[in-house]
């Protein structure tokens, strides 16, 4: 592996830089998982894609700038160095569209991905059923065929489906086929959900943030066209967006790079007053983040090179959430009790932004599939041992 960026690259990175240096906002936004923060992220977003930075990765046709594998890690690193906004657009522009390029006809590609890039159409996942979590293929929300219309009736109900509540269209999987196995039998349905008989009932979170919703489907109807890839082999092209939501995508390691990094920078303002074994815990943090961007070259060295990650994306997502866990952890013990100060309180540090990055690391291990699934995942994909 060569650990040296080219001339190209290193350009790259300073251009990314001047631009999120000039248009970072200089305050941070109110949390994107309330209705005026979300607003505003989506303003942010849309300033992004003017100057073609939200989505770096895709083709330029798409609202892209074609950049490789190697330059969007770049982007992602100085994108959190630079206290970026969180990315609201994250479920369509890291999840879903990785997979209608894989699987998408090219009217899906030209329909949705330039919208999706623009900050105009805003997805969320609704994989999540009252009674279908870890076990996903026991989902039971339904599409029956349409033949009159040429499409599909929707009925059932998902949940815990992030920002729902501010988004416009959802993905997700529906039983197309009731009698198959468990495991086949889905598609993958693209629903707005401003069609008729879909009802969305924003749930708050215990942090007070309007960050989920439920989705209710009562015959709800949508075109043959909103199916990606086969019908009844949703399983297979919803297996494809899970690996991008464990594996590179969702949680690039600029994200947790810039994180130690000002956990270092809080240390170093608050070390002197705190007990003096909290070094370990902000070393040891440091360098979990560090092993991982270096873990995650390799990842894309394999990628570059047509080595599908596949069940390996697991391990990537075990590494990311204990460490962000791990990490929030450090910082609390050197605020003392000055971490249950929120934003407002006059002597808050750093605006309470570590007790509410706490809080949000402790779903990591839960969401994107809990880390019991994923050990399961590595123990019998991975390393090949026996389910008992
Ligand atoms: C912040 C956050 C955001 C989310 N966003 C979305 C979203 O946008 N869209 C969406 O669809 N869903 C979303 N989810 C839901 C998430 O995918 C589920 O919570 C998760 O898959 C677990 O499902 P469950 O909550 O039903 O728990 P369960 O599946 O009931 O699991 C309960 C416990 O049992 C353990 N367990 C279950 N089965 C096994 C097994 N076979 N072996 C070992 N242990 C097992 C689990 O690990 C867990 O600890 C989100 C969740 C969180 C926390």
């Amino acid at each position: 592996m060569d650990l040296t960026w080219t001339d190209d690259e290193q350009a790259f990175r300073n251009e990314c830089r001047a631009w999120l240096e000039a248009n970072v906002p200089s305050s941070p936004l109110p949390s994107g998982d309330t209705a005026e923060g979300f607003a505003l992220h989506v303003e942010w977003e849309k300033r992004l894609f003017a100057d073609r930075w939200s989505v770096v990765s895709w083709p330029e046709e798409y609202g892209g700038r074609g950049a490789s594998l190697w330059q969007w890690l770049i982007f992602e690193e100085e994108y959190y160095r630079a206290g970026a906004p969180q990315r609201v657009t994250q479920n369509g522009i890291f999840l879903l569209a990785p997979t209608i390029f894989e699987f998408g006809t090219q009217e899906q590609k030209d329909t949705y991905l330039p919208r999706m890039a623009a900050a105009e159409d805003l997805w969320c996942q609704g994989w999540s059923e009252p009674d279908a979590g870890s076990d996903l293929a026991g989902i039971t929300s339904r599409a029956v065929r349409d033949e009159k219309h040429g499409g599909w009736r929707l009925t059932g109900q998902k949940t815990w489906t992030t920002r729902g509540a501010f988004c416009t269209h959802l993905f997700g999987l529906f039983r197309t086929e009731p009698d198959a196995e468990r495991h086949r039998g889905m598609s993958y349905v693209m629903v707005p959900l401003d069609a008729d008989g879909v009802t969305v009932r924003g749930v708050d979170r215990l942090d007070g943030d309007e960050g989920f919703a439920e989705v209710f489907f009562e015959d709800a109807f949508v075109p043959e066209a909103n199916i990606l890839g086969e019908v009844d082999q949703g399983w297979s092209v919803a297996m494809a967006t899970t690996s991008s939501e464990r594996g590179l995508t969702l949680r690039s390691p600029g994200r947790f790079m810039a994180a130690s990094q000002r956990l270092v920078d809080l240390y170093q303002r608050r070390g002197a007053q705190a007990d003096p074994s909290l070094r370990d815990d902000v070393v040891q943090a440091w360098m979990d983040a560090e092993a991982y961007q270096l873990y995650t070259l390799r990842d894309v060295t394999d990628v570059v090179e047509g080595r599908p990650l596949g069940a390996r994306s697991s391990l990537n997502k075990l590494w990311w959430s204990e460490l962000d866990v791990r990490l929030h952890e450090a910082a609390l013990g050197l605020l003392g009790p000055y971490a249950e100060l929120e934003d407002g309180a006059p002597a808050a540090i750093d605006g309470g932004s570590w007790m509410k990055g706490y809080q949000f690391s402790l779903s990591g291990p839960i969401y994107a599939g809990t880390n019991e699934i994923q050990r399961n995942i590595v123990a019998e994909r991975v390393l090949g041992l026996p389910r008992k």
